[in-house]
């Protein structure tokens, strides 16, 4: 057990006491903006409109939903948000969301000292370079590296698609893991390596969300990846890399040489993207499918409807309705022709529809 005086410490650093800095490091909005702080949906009970404040009072973060009355400091926002019980764990993600070193007892990170430098914000174009080799390495061809996760896909029916798309594995040994790093920090610059907000001194941050989802630009480069837990543990599923939460829906790439009045269709995440794309295919339509990250949407997103009809395909549940909702508002102010809703039948979610086409 950590002394008081190291937790204290630890509370007290930039990285976990600045609401901005914590919050993007999480991936949360900062668009609700209070003295001193923030503003976000509550990550202790379910809401859609900010009602949890966070403050920097004395030095350190103070968390207090007003309307749950759930209260706390960074390391129980940090493990709600991650949904991370274990103590130990929470510290190790609030220290690399710090942007600190890992702890010395972290036998993932057992490399000699190497000189301190500076992380710095990672541009599209450089992420793109340092990703790129690592989705190669990983690719779902049945090699040992990614035999897990193309047999995941293949029982869902969307290897092909997430082959089309560039996903790819990261390895489950952790000595893989270092030499792939140590590729990285021997080919770029120390500071992007850091900077790119999955890596973590010579491993990877949760080194157990091996399968990668690559999110893209308009132009096609990948700005940011999701990674999907394998191991049917449900805490922290999908993770985005620290302070990188997408910047476009999926499947943004594909918008540009469409054709101008080809429909959008908007659904919940990069699955359900593979999945409408070959529920189209089979119909023979030719839309666009664009993935909105879980409670991810921007409202300049409304935009890409702007002339077009789309489609909300969202989960047939309360959340999805919810959503539908709150989309077409925005979409018909930006000047969408007609805003229509697409529900799964008989099934929760477009991939269930199509991994049930995988059995028969
Ligand atoms: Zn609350």
């Amino acid at each position: 057990m950590k002394r008081r005086t190291d937790l204290d410490a630890l509370r007290q650093e930039p990285g976990l006491s600045d609401p901005a800095r914590v919050l993007r490091g999480l991936n949360l909005s900062t668009s609700h903006r209070q003295k001193n702080g923030f503003f976000i949906c509550c990550p202790f009970h379910k809401e859609n409109t900010p009602s949890c404040s966070i403050q920097k009072v004395d030095g350190v973060l103070l968390v207090h939903c007003l309307a749950c009355h759930e209260s706390g400091d960074v390391f129980k926002l940090i493990g709600a948000v991650r949904g991370l019980a274990d103590f130990p764990r929470i510290i190790e993600e609030a220290r690399s969301i710090a942007g600190l070193p890992a702890t010395a007892d972290d036998d993932e990170h057992d490399e000699p000292d190497e000189p301190k430098q500076e992380a710095r914000k990672v541009t599209t174009v450089v992420f793109h370079a340092i990703v790129r080799p690592l989705l190669h390495l990983g690719r779902l061809d049945d090699s040992p590296i990614a035999r897990d996760g193309t047999a995941y896909l293949r029982g869902r029916g969307l290897l092909d698609a997430a082959v089309a798309d560039g996903w790819a594995c990261f390895p489950s040994t952790a000595s893989t893991r270092r030499e792939w790093i140590k590729m990285l920090r021997e080919t770029f610059d120390g500071r992007d390596i850091d900077g790119c907000g999955f890596v973590r001194g010579s491993g990877l941050t949760f080194p157990d969300n091996r399968l990668v989802v690559p999110w893209r630009d308009p132009s096609g480069l990948v700005d940011t990846i999701q990674r999907r837990r394998l191991d049917g543990q449900a805490s922290s599923k999908y993770v985005f890399p620290s302070g990188r939460a997408p910047q476009w829906p999926y499947g943004i790439e594909r918008l540009a040489s469409a054709p101008l009045d080809a429909p959008i269709v908007l659904v919940e995440g990069a699955v359900d993207v593979l999945a409408r794309r070959i529920l189209d295919m089979d119909q023979g339509k030719v839309r666009v499918v664009l993935g909105v990250p879980g409670g991810g949407w921007r409202k300049r997103w409304a935009e890409y409807g702007k002339d077009r009809v789309v489609y909300v395909a969202t989960d047939a549940d309360e959340a999805g309705n919810r959503f539908c909702e709150q989309w077409s508002e925005q979409l018909y102010s930006a000047g969408c022709v007609e805003v229509k809703r697409l529900r799964p039948v008989g099934s929760k979610d477009w991939g269930d529809q199509v991994a049930a086409r995988v059995v028969s």
